[in-house]
Formats: C-alpha cells, sequence, structure tokens
C-alpha cells in the first residue's frame, strides 16, 4: 500500500538546531540530514518531503511577507501532500498559525506547527516527541480515508490546539502553549485521543488562497496611568486603519475624557478599535461595567474571546481584502475560521 505524503516545512526555530560541538553555540542543521539526527522518522507510516526556508530564521524575525509564502507553498503543493507539518520557533507561533488559518480558508487536510523548547540533537528535547507525533496526527485519515484535522493547529507537549486560539504561555516549560478559551483538539498519551466535537470542517468546497494583510495596525495595553495623550499620534486613521486595544477583565478602561475624545475622533474618521482582553481567558463584555459602556457609545468592536494574536492578524487580513471599512468591521464580528466564540 501507498504510504501517504506529508510534506515537512522548516522555518527555523530552536528544534532545528544542533549544538556546535566545539563551541556549544546554536546552529541550523540541514534538513536534508533530517533522517541522520531523527532515525525513528523513517518507522512512520507516512513518506516525507522537507522544504526549508532559504534561511532559517528565529521566529522573532517573521512576518507577514514569509507567512504568505508558507502560505503560497501549501497552497501550491496541497493536491500532493496529505498533510502538512511546520516546524516553527514557539515565540510567534501563535501569531503564524493564527495568519495562516484566515489566509488558507477551506482546508480539508491538516497544517500542523510545531517546535521545541530544546533542539532537536540535545538529549533531553522535546522536539522529537513533538515532531513525530505531529507527523502522525497529520497522516491520520478516517475509515473513508479522509484526513481527521481539517484546519491549522499546533501541536505541543502531548496536544493538539486550533492554533488561532492558542498563546504562548511559557518561556521555559515544555508546556509552551495553551487555548484558554477553546477545548483541545486532541491528547496523546498512550494513543492519541481526539476531541471530535472540537474539530473545525469549512463549508467551502476548495481551498481559497488570501495572503494580503495590511500590516498599518497598532496593539495599545491599557494600565493604571495610561496617559492617552502619549498616544495621539498613533490615533491617526491615515496612517494606523486598526488599533487593537487590550483593557482591563471584561473589557473596561479607565473613564477618561481624553481616551474617550482620541477614539471618538479616530472612529469617526474611519478608524477601526478592537477590544480585546488581557486577561488571560474569558471574554470582553461591552457594557457590563460602566467602564466599557463607551466603547458601545464610540461603536469599538467588542473582541469578545479572541486572542490578541488571532485579533491582530484577522484585522490585518480583513483590510488586506477589503476596502470597505463598514464590511471590514461586519466580517470582524463572524467567526471565520473558529478563532471567536
Ligand atoms: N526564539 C525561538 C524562536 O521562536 C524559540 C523557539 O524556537 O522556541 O524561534
Amino acid at each position: 500500500m501507498n504510504k501517504c505524503k506529508i510534506l515537512l516545512l522548516y522555518t527555523g526555530g530552536t528544534i532545528g538546531m544542533i549544538e556546535d560541538p566545539e563551541t556549544g553555540a546554536l546552529l541550523a542543521f540541514d534538513f536534508d540530514h533530517l533522517y541522520e539526527q531523527i532515525p525513528e522518522l523513517a518507522r512512520i507510516d507516512a513518506q516525507l518531503e522537507a522544504v526549508s526556508l532559504d534561511e532559517p530564521i528565529d521566529s522573532s524575525d517573521m512576518s507577514p511577507a514569509i507567512w504568505k509564502r508558507i502560505a503560497n507553498q501549501i497552497f501550491e503543493s496541497y493536491n500532493d501532500y496529505q498533510g502538512f507539518v511546520i516546524l516553527h520557533g514557539s515565540d510567534t507561533m501563535a501569531y503564524t498559525a493564527s495568519a495562516l488559518s484566515f489566509m488558507l480558508q477551506g482546508l480539508k487536510k491538516p497544517v500542523i506547527l510545531t517546535g521545541s523548547q530544546l533542539p532537536i540533537g540535545t538529549i533531553r528535547t522535546d522536539g522529537k516527541e513533538n515532531l513525530i507525533t505531529a507527523l502522525e496526527i497529520a497522516a491520520t485519515s478516517n475509515k473513508e480515508g479522509v484526513p481527521l484535522i481539517q484546519e491549522v493547529a499546533i501541536y505541543f507537549e502531548y496536544t493538539l490546539y486550533r492554533g488561532n486560539r492558542t498563546t504562548k504561555v511559557s518561556a521555559n516549560a515544555f508546556e509552551a502553549f495553551q487555548s484558554p478559551n477553546y477545548p483541545l483538539l486532541a491528547e496523546a498519551g498512550i494513543t492519541i485521543q481526539y476531541n471530535f466535537n472540537a474539530l473545525f470542517t469549512s463549508d467551502y468546497k476548495d481551498l481559497h488562497l488570501n495572503t494580503t494583510m495590511d500590516e498599518r495596525v497598532a496593539l495599545l495595553k491599557i494600565f493604571p496611568g495610561f496617559s492617552p495623550t502619549v498616544y495621539r499620534e498613533l490615533f491617526d486613521p491615515s496612517k494606523v486603519k486598526a488599533i487593537v486595544l487590550e483593557t482591563f477583565g471584561s473589557g473596561n478602561a479607565p473613564r477618561d475624557e481624553r481616551l474617550y475624545k482620541l477614539i471618538e475622533e479616530y472612529v469617526k474618521n474611519d478608524g477601526i478599535v478592537i477590544n480585546v482582553t488581557q486577561c488571560f481567558s474569558g471574554s470582553v463584555d461591552q457594557g457590563k461595567y460602566a467602564n466599557s459602556t463607551m466603547f458601545n457609545h464610540l461603536g469599538v468592536i467588542s473582541g469578545r474571546d479572541i486572542t490578541t494574536e488571532a485579533a491582530i492578524t484577522k484585522i490585518m487580513y480583513l483590510l488586506g481584502n477589503s476596502n470597505s471599512i463598514s464590511a471590514v468591521k461586519e466580517d470582524f464580528r463572524k467567526n471565520i475560521v473558529g478563532e471567536i466564540s
């Protein structure tokens, strides 16, 4: 029987590095030698093909231009593979997963990002398990041969998450990610237990590629002592098309006349303000407290339970694909690829 084919895309990050035995420094290893580094891969029930970014990066250097290259690569080779695994640094993995979920709509195959906290060549690496199980999940289909996962997901430390619901929660624990507002897609123990009710399926018949992102967006976090006048320049719709505002609790901000006026003027001139919570979990509920009712009056969009990573990439994607501010606002409120409840 033919083994299914999986495309492994290496973008960089800790996972793909090995220690230089002489200097101890971390170097990206040549992916042509993948099987030498991880001989266990030969026993996986899938035929692997690997491609690498010309210059693997620390994911801190990730950008919409590279998201575009990754999305194009998947789109162009979509019919040749049963699934895709992307090796990626963990630092910005949640942003990339979110961005790809908007760029590649109508997926009927898995796109799974994984990485590690320790390089694959080190003795206690988490990279081998992460990679091997990510590949196994990407190669899994039901009895009819239909891939089980049909969305962009992150696999890390025995857990599969919806990509656009995740956030990086630890710089050093192996359990680096969580998905606070959405159930886990699968857990890997002796067997892989899928949470079938939580899996995404798209209504689209075919895969749609939309890689234009508008980068004229900003992220602003409120804090006690926040001085709105310091940010006056930011509230200029000719330069900044949308501001994601990270507010307190269920969407609250100081009742400051200066902030009110800034937002009022900005929104009147077609600026978009999106309210997301600074809390790790839970949802914005504009109007629950007096300190958030002003946002309803001002036409600020509630991000509800969306992550900051998904909010940023969603607004980049929507602005990149429409010239109508009212359509962008309306679409932001919709659940496009399972990113918002
Ligand atoms: N700085 C690294 C990166 O994000 C960390 C990692 O790979 O986990 O590329």
